[in-house]
């Protein structure tokens, strides 16, 4: 029976093969087909994670971030363009962080971030600058010379809120307010907060 140990040896490599394929599987799963960054519900499952730590390190920043007039990129450009822009906006995030931050599509053409270990508020400030800074790089031969622009809401955690509803909730009303604002901005909730406590109470 000298073939017996390399069935065996076969065996191993058919059962590492499949562990591989399965964890490949896995981590396709998570993904969004298009940019490759964390899907929507994947993003939101690990944010929530992050934020349930009880030896989490310092704050974490979320930021909410949607992309400024996308409609009418694929209104004029076309839906492919459209697309691609999405590709690269997810590269470029990408770029902007750090690969232990959590970087999610959650809508169309919008995306989720969770910065961790964040630890002055002043930090987040300067970082958002200079990715506005940074965007104004990106050249896209498909749109002409057009800028990409977005709009950011952030909030804070554990200072604004601790849970994942509630941080989720104020990052959004932060987005919201930008918009409002005349867009290409961000807004992080606590610098707006004491303003308007009665509108979100
Ligand atoms: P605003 O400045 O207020 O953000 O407006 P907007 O034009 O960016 O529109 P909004 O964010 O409300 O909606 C995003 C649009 O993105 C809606 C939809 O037509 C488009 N969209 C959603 N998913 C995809 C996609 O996978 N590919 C492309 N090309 N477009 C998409
Ligand atoms: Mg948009």
């Amino acid at each position: 029976t000298t073939g017996r140990p390399w069935y065996a040896v076969g065996k191993l490599i058919d059962i590492q093969m499949e562990r591989e394929i399965k964890t490949q599987l896995e981590a396709k799963a998570q993904r969004d087909s298009l940019t490759g960054v964390y899907n929507s519900a994947t993003s939101h499952q690990l944010i929530r994670q992050v934020l349930a730590e009880e030896d989490r390190n310092g704050t974490g920043a979320m930021l909410i971030m949607d992309i400024d007039y996308f409609k009418q990129i694929n209104d004029t450009y076309g839906h492919a363009t459209g697309d691609q822009v999405l590709k690269i906006f997810a590269e470029f995030l990408k770029e902007q962080f750090r690969t232990t931050d959590i970087i999610g599509r959650v809508g169309g053409d919008e995306f989720m971030i969770l910065m961790k270990n964040v630890r002055l508020d002043y930090s987040i400030h300067l970082h958002l600058q200079k990715l506005y800074t940074n965007l104004q790089n990106i050249d896209i031969p498909e749109l002409n010379g057009r800028k990409l622009s977005c709009s950011i809401g952030c909030a804070v955690a554990p200072t604004d809120a601790e849970s994942f509803s509630q941080l989720y909730r104020l990052a959004d009303h932060a987005l919201y307010t930008a918009k409002q604002n005349g867009r290409g901005r961000f807004v992080i909730y606590h610098d707006i907060k004491n303003q308007q406590e009665t509108v979100l109470s």
